[in-house]
């Protein structure tokens, strides 16, 4: 069994001309599920990870799965006005317009050794966003890590210098 056969691509979701990749059926198979979390875990270096920080919201599914295994923290990054405490905030660039992340000012400390983990890389916009805000706050970003990455788009490319690994690249 191969986990990138539980990604299902969506036609002209969220709107016309994207192909959208659907993880639900990966989330929703118990055998998948649990392979996906192994191979994610697999493709962390080995180096004691302070916290997890997870993209609202499909890194919220293996975000803490991964802080279990790792024995580290989690943190969420939030859409506006989502988080109750004093935040920081990042605004990136997407296809028509820009966007906002934020996340707690204290939930990265000075010096902590950083997961960063979504479900996709796309275009790279998110992700960037999200490592300039575990830097602003000391953090050290060990990994990008993602479920898939959409080569084709060369989000890499806008996280220069970051180890960026995925379980499955189209
Ligand atoms: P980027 O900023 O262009 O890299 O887009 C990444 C963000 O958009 C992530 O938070 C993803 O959850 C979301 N995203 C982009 N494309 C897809 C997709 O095909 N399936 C699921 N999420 C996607």
């Amino acid at each position: 069994m191969q986990i990138s056969d539980y990604i299902r691509d969506v036609q002209d979701f969220p709107k016309e001309g994207i192909i959208f990749k659907d993880i639900t059926p990966l989330l929703g198979d118990k055998t998948a599920f649990a392979k996906a979390e192994e191979i994610l875990y697999t493709l962390v270096p080995e180096v004691a990870i302070d916290v997890v920080v997870g993209i609202e919201a499909r890194g919220f599914f293996y975000g803490p799965l991964l802080a279990k295994r790792l024995n580290a923290g989690f943190v969420p990054v939030r859409k506006p006005n989502k988080l109750p405490y004093t935040t920081i905030k990042k605004e990136y660039d997407l296809e028509y317009g820009t966007d906002v992340l934020e996340m707690h000012s204290d939930a990265i400390k000075p010096g902590d050794k950083v997961l960063l983990h979504d479900d996709v890389l796309a275009t790279g916009g998110t992700a960037a966003a999200v490592a300039a805000m575990i830097e602003e706050l000391g953090g050290e970003v060990v990994q990008c890590n993602f479920i898939i990455e959409l080569d084709f788009l060369n989000g890499r490319s806008k996280l220069p210098g970051k180890h960026v690994a995925a379980a499955i690249t189209y």
